[in-house]
């Protein structure tokens, strides 16, 4: 059976092209006393990007934590503090900030429509009502969040994301200015997010041309950012990170972001740098791709962390092992149906007992 899936389906790109951000929500402003909600990164508080918001009477300024990557805790109160905040529902929210924040605009748009809480709809197709209008203006680039049809939450039993056609944004504007300022490790690994992104969709058994198309693209701009040096970088990662969330769309990822997972759910680990860690111990999986990121490594001076679970209790590592085995379309991917025998608990403990 062939998936059928939607897409975002407006997208404006260019430098500067956040200036146009009155007017691409200007037709979305239609129920007499609504207004719009901008979810902002707080790290952009007092920051000149902050002021260029096009807030107009009504609208709400909401600031977003993004030190813990998203819960659905959280999602549950921002969803609440808009409803105390006016109970008209807004016309529209807009997620400006990195993959994080870009998931909390996602999630609070479902859930202003559908009843309960965020933890309910942890899963596929469980979203029955459409969301409110919602658009993304990333400010860092590679998780591809900005184009996927998932929310990753971390909720009281799992993380998982609330995949649906609903969590798609409406509108892009990708506007490679405002990824200029983002620290030097920051901008690595959520890059890699992206590179690793196209190996794992490259060298899995799903991969089709759709896929190909995409994933081979990105990966070439992954390397013109990563190993060259363009003045145009910026312009090139952010387009690196929807060709490669196009590409796993129709495919999927695979071991790095099944162990990653796990790493996050006992250790709390973020998205992009557990990455990192866990992709420095695949050379066995992923030979090539492994030495070309060391080599990306190298080039821009990054040291990753060591030695993480060297204090971890057997417990704790026993749950990290079942965390990245339950991913199975992810294993599946990456070392076809006989993926049981081939990763054992045995190997994949050993692969976090490296890290
Ligand atoms: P992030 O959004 O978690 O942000 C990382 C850090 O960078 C934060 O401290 C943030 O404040 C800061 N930051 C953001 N923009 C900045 C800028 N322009 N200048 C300076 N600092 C800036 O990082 P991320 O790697 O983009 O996103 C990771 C999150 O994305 C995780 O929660 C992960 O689960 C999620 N994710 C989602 C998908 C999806 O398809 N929905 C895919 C991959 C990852
Ligand atoms: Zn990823």
């Amino acid at each position: 059976m062939y998936r059928n899936f939607s897409i975002v389906p407006k997208i404006m790109f260019g430098r500067g092209s956040f200036n146009q951000l009155a007017e691409v929500i200007a037709p979305e402003r239609v129920t007499p006393g609504s207004y719009f909600v901008f979810v902002l990164d707080d790290i952009f508080i007092g920051k000149p990007l902050e002021s260029r918001i096009p807030l107009e009477k009504g609208d709400l300024l909401l600031h977003v934590n993004v030190d813990d990557e998203p819960k659905t805790s959280y999602i549950d109160a921002l969803v609440q503090q808009i409803k105390q905040y006016n109970e008209i529902l807004p016309d529209g929210i807009v997620g400006i900030g990195g993959g994080s924040t870009m998931d909390i605009a996602k999630a609070i748009s479902l859930l202003l429509k559908n009843p309960g809480s965020s933890a309910d709809y942890q899963g596929w197709d469980l979203i029955e009502i459409p969301s409110v209008y919602h658009l993304a203006v990333p400010t860092l680039a590679g998780t591809g969040a900005e184009i996927s049809r998932t929310t990753i939450l971390t909720g009281p039993e799992k993380k998982l994301g609330i995949n649906s056609d609903y969590t798609l944004y409406n509108q892009l504007i990708l506007d490679p200015e405002l990824i200029a300022g983002v620290p030097k490790d920051q901008w690595f690994y959520t890059g890699m997010d992206c590179y690793i992104h196209d190996v794992e969709s490259l060298q899995g058994t799903f991969i089709n041309e759709f896929s190909k198309s995409y994933g081979e693209k990105s990966l070439d701009l992954c390397r013109q950012v990563f190993l060259d040096d363009h003045p145009d970088k910026d312009d090139k990662l952010m387009m690196a990170s929807y060709f490669g969330g196009m590409s796993i769309a129709y495919s999927q990822v695979g071991a790095c972001h099944a162990l990653s997972y796990g790493l996050s759910y006992v250790l709390g680990i973020h998205h992009g740098i557990g990455c990192c860690i866990a992709f420095d111990v695949l050379e066995d999986i992923y030979p090539d791709g492994v030495a070309e990121f060391r080599q990306m490594m190298k080039k821009h001076d990054i040291q990753l962390p060591k030695n993480i679970t060297a204090d971890l209790g057997n417990d704790a590592l026993e749950l990290m092992v079942t965390t990245a085995l339950n991913l199975v379309p992810l294993w599946e991917n990456c070392l076809g149906s006989d993926w049981k025998n081939l990763m054992t608990r045995e190997r994949c403990k050993k692969l976090y007992l490296r890290m």
